[in-house]
């Protein structure tokens, strides 16, 4: 369906039609690399899988926020899942249409809603009653309309890693299910709210259809509850998590999701919106790093490369597994099997561990599908500028983002007044 973009020719790694010894001697290293072709293909094929009906697709703009990222989505039609007042400015500075955007987090701030309310987004996917109460108050006084949709906690197991589930009532994300009714009456009843719709997501890289289907029928069976009581929505949105391969994992192409829940939805007449996030954009990029050196520690090996948990921080923070691949295959030096580290000082500092490498000081290689929660979980921890991001299409690259300099780390520090120094 989406043909890899990052290909051996002649025992070199490309990104499309650029080798990647290429990129890294342009841009240095750390350094982000996005495919456009990957990019808009898994796009796409999103679109196209929920074709049958009237639908939008919202990029779950928290996977990867560069605005070159967010621009080619939108020029494609895009709509925008966003999470913050920031998100939301960077959509607009990217060319997204408002009316394509949905807004959903846990802990909404009252600039944030002003700001939402003043573009005159699509949705706000509401997830408390103190919320829905403070929406209700920020728009009557800015005299505005808030569109709104529930994201009810439909208490289903995702069966996905415990840091990145979140449909179950133990978690903080959404309304409990049996409290739902109780706040779209709440909701009518308010004179600046409109109720457009309902929505659910239920956790992140979830491989198999069957958690969504669970999910989604009871969210139908809130739809007819709340029909009974005279409130019609607009809408459903099923949210985002569709998982992606980084080992050997078979999640559900596009189409098979779109094709399960389609089923469940027949007949009625709900525009369906999506969030996809890592399902866009994870397997469209690569970060290449460069080894600084290889040592020995007793009979452990390890290989000490340029990009740290600051750079790329999944594995460390979640254990993900993450392919690593020379950007030059050799058969010149030895091979072994290393633990890649970073240069931060932490022991939890690591990009793979126990990988059969056949590398030598000095080479280049790239940790795969890292276009989904890598740069925008990047820090400076350590005094490290943040990568370089780019855009790679055809056999050009585009500088998205440029590496981060000692500048860029102090803005807005500055010393005590009052004393001598230098
Ligand atoms: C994170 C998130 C998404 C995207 O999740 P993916 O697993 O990247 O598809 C969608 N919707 C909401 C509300 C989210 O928090």
């Amino acid at each position: 369906m989406n043909a890899d973009a990052f290909v051996y020719r002649d025992n070199q790694l490309f990104a499309e039609d650029i080798a990647v010894s290429t990129l890294a001697e342009r841009f240095g290293t750390p350094t982000y690399v996005y495919s456009r072709r990957m990019l808009e293909s898994a796009y796409c094929a999103f679109d196209d899988a929920f074709s049958a009906v009237d639908h939008l697709v919202c990029f779950a703009v928290k996977a990867n926020s560069n605005i070159g990222v967010l621009n080619l989505l939108a020029r494609l039609g895009s709509g925008f899942d966003i999470v913050s007042g920031g998100e939301l400015k960077r959509v607009l500075k990217a060319g997204g249409s408002p009316d394509k955007i949905v807004f959903s987090g846990v802990a909404k701030s009252v600039a944030d809603i002003r700001l939402a309310l003043e573009t005159n987004i699509l949705c706000f996917n509401v997830e408390s009653g103190a919320e829905l109460e403070r929406i209700q108050q920020i728009a009557a006084a800015c005299n505005r309309t808030a569109r709104i949709s529930f994201r009810v906690n439909p208490d289903v197991d995702a069966q996905t890693h415990p840091y990145i589930s979140t449909g179950l009532r133990e978690n903080k994300f959404g309304v409990a299910f049996e409290d739902a009714l109780a706040l779209y009456q709440r909701a009518a009843a308010m004179t600046h709210i409109e109720i457009h719709g309902i929505d659910c997501h239920i956790g992140s890289q979830l491989t198999s259809v069957s958690p969504f289907v669970d999910a989604l029928q009871r969210v139908l069976g809130l739809v007819d509850a709340l029909r009974a009581t005279g409130i019609e929505l607009k809408h459903i949105d099923i949210g985002g998590g569709l998982g992606v391969r980084y080992r050997d994992e078979i999640p559900p192409t596009p189409a098979e999701y779109a094709h399960q829940l389609l089923a469940q939805l027949a007949s009625r007449n709900l525009k369906v919106l999506c969030e996809p996030g890592r399902a866009i954009s994870a397997n469209a990029g690569i970060m290449i790093t460069r080894v600084e050196y290889l040592k020995d520690n007793g009979d452990r090996h390890f290989a000490l490369v340029d990009a740290g948990m600051n750079d790329q921080i999944r594995p460390s923070l979640y254990g993900a597994w993450m392919k690593l691949e020379p950007v030059s295959v050799r058969s010149d030096v030895g091979t072994a099997v290393y633990d890649v580290v970073g240069p931060v000082c932490e022991t939890g500092d690591f990009l793979g561990k126990e990988r059969e490498l056949t590398i030598a000081a000095g080479d280049l290689l790239v940790l795969r599908d890292a276009g989904a929660y890598g740069f925008v979980m990047a820090s400076n921890y350590n005094s490290r500028g943040r990568p370089a991001e780019v855009i790679v299409d055809g056999d050009m690259a585009h500088l998205v983002r440029q590496r981060e300099g000692f500048d860029d780390l102090i803005r807005g520090e500055q010393l005590l007044p009052g004393h001598d120094h230098g």
